[in-house]
C-alpha cells in the first residue's frame, strides 16, 4: 500500500517547522528518522495532509553530557548516542538499552526523540527516560514548554504533546552517588520489541536503599513506575535484601502491571516475566550499587 497524498514540507528552522505545524495541527506530522512513521503512513494507519521533514534543520543532532545527565537534540540518531563514550561513562543504562532497540540499520536513522514521541508501550527508551526522571522541550508558535517524563505518556501511542508542538530536545537526568542499574527484557528475537522488560535503579546511602526505581514496559499501555514495589526496598540495608524480599517486590510488580493477551504472548506469561525480570534486575542493580559505594 502507499500513503494517501500529502504535501511534503522541508523547513530550514524549527520556527518554520512550528509555523507549518501550527497552520493545520490535526492534519500534520513531523518526520524525523521515519522508522515508525513511514510504515504507518504506508499502511494508512496514519494519514496526513502535511508531512514536515525536520531533517534539513541544522544544529539539532547534538548529544551532550552535562552534570552527569544526557541531553539529546531532536535529530540525534540512536547510534549517535549509543556510540558516545561520554554517554556510556555518564549513563551506561542508556547505552545498554539502546543496543536492544531494533537493529543497527534502524538505529542509524531512528531518533531518540522519535522513539519517545511514538510512545510504543513495548519500546525500551520511554521506560529508561521515565526511570531517569527525563524531560523534553516542546516548541510551538506560542513558545516553548517543558514536559516531564512522568506527565508525557498517556497510553499506547498517545502522549501529552499537542499536535502543534515539535520536540526540540530531550534530557535524561544523571544518577548520583552509589546508584546501580539494570536493563532486562525478553524478546522473541534480538531487536524485537519487548514481550516484557524492566528498568531498575537503586541508590544506596550508608549501605541502605535511599531511592529505588522499578519501571516495567511492554506489560501495559505505557511504562510506569511501580511505587508500591519500590517502597518495600526503601531504608533496607543492601546486605539484608534477601530472596524473600526480592520475591515480595517481584510479586508486587507482577500484580501491578496490566499486560495484553495477544498473538505474541499471553497476559499470564508477561505478568510472570515482569516479576522474574524485576527480581533479576534488582539483584544486579543492588550489586552494581554496592560496587560503586
Ligand atoms: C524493523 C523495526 C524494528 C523495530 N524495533 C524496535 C524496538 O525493538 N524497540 C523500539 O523502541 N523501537 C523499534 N522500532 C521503532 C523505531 O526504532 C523507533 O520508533 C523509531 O526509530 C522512532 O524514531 P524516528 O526518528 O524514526 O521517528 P519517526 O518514525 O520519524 O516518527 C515517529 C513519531 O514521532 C513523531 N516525531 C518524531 N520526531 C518528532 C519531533 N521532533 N517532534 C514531534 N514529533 C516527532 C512523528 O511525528 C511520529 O508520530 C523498530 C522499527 C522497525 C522498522
Amino acid at each position: 500500500m502507499k500513503p494517501t497524498p500529502f504535501t511534503y514540507h522541508v523547513p530550514n528552522t524549527i520556527d518554520q517547522a512550528a509555523r507549518i505545524l501550527g497552520s493545520d495541527p490535526e492534519n500534520s506530522r513531523v518526520l524525523a528518522g521515519g522508522q515508525s512513521l513511514v510504515s504507518m503512513l504506508n499502511l494508512r494507519l496514519v494519514t496526513v495532509g502535511n508531512l514536515i521533514d525536520i531533517n534539513r534543520i541544522p544544529g539539532l543532532d547534538y548529544v551532550r553530557v552535562e552534570a552527569g545527565g544526557v541531553i539529546v537534540g531532536a535529530l540525534a540518531r540512536h547510534n549517535d548516542v549509543e556510540s558516545s563514550h561520554e554517554v556510556r561513562r555518564a549513563l551506561p543504562l542508556l547505552t545498554s538499552a539502546l543496543s536492544h532497540v531494533a537493529h543497527s540499520q534502524i538505529r542509524n536513522r531512528g531518533t531518540i526523540v522519535g522513539s519517545l514521541c511514538h510512545a510504543d508501550p513495548a519500546a525500551e527508551l520511554p521506560a529508561v527516560w521515565l526511570a531517569l526522571d527525563g524531560e523534553l522541550t516542546a516548541q510551538s508558535e506560542g513558545g516553548t514548554r517543558t514536559i516531564r517524563a512522568d506527565e508525557f505518556f498517556i497510553s499506547s501511542f498517545t502522549t501529552t504533546l499537542e499536535p502543534n508542538e515539535v520536540v526540540t530536545e530531550v534530557r535524561f537526568s544523571g544518577t548520583t552517588g552509589a546508584t546501580g542499574w539494570s536493563f532486562e527484557e525478553v524478546t522473541k528475537r534480538h531487536g524485537d520489541f519487548a514481550l516484557a522488560g524492566v528498568v531498575t535503579l537503586v541508590t544506596l546511602k550508608n549501605g541502605a536503599v535511599s531511592s529505588a526505581r522499578i519501571v516495567p514496559f511492554g506489560v501495559g499501555s505505557k511504562p510506569i513506575r511501580i511505587t508500591s514495589a519500590e517502597q518495600q526496598l526503601l531504608g533496607v540495608s543492601a546486605s539484608a535484601i534477601d530472596d524473600a524480599l526480592l520475591d515480595q517486590v517481584a510479586a508486587a510488580v507482577s500484580a501491578a502491571v496490566d499486560p495484553a493477551n495477544d498473538i505474541h504472548a499471553s497476559e499470564e506469561y508477561r505478568r510472570h516475566v515482569a516479576g522474574v525480570l524485576t527480581r533479576r534486575g534488582l539483584r544486579r542493580a543492588i550489586d552494581d550499587a554496592q560496587q560503586r559505594a
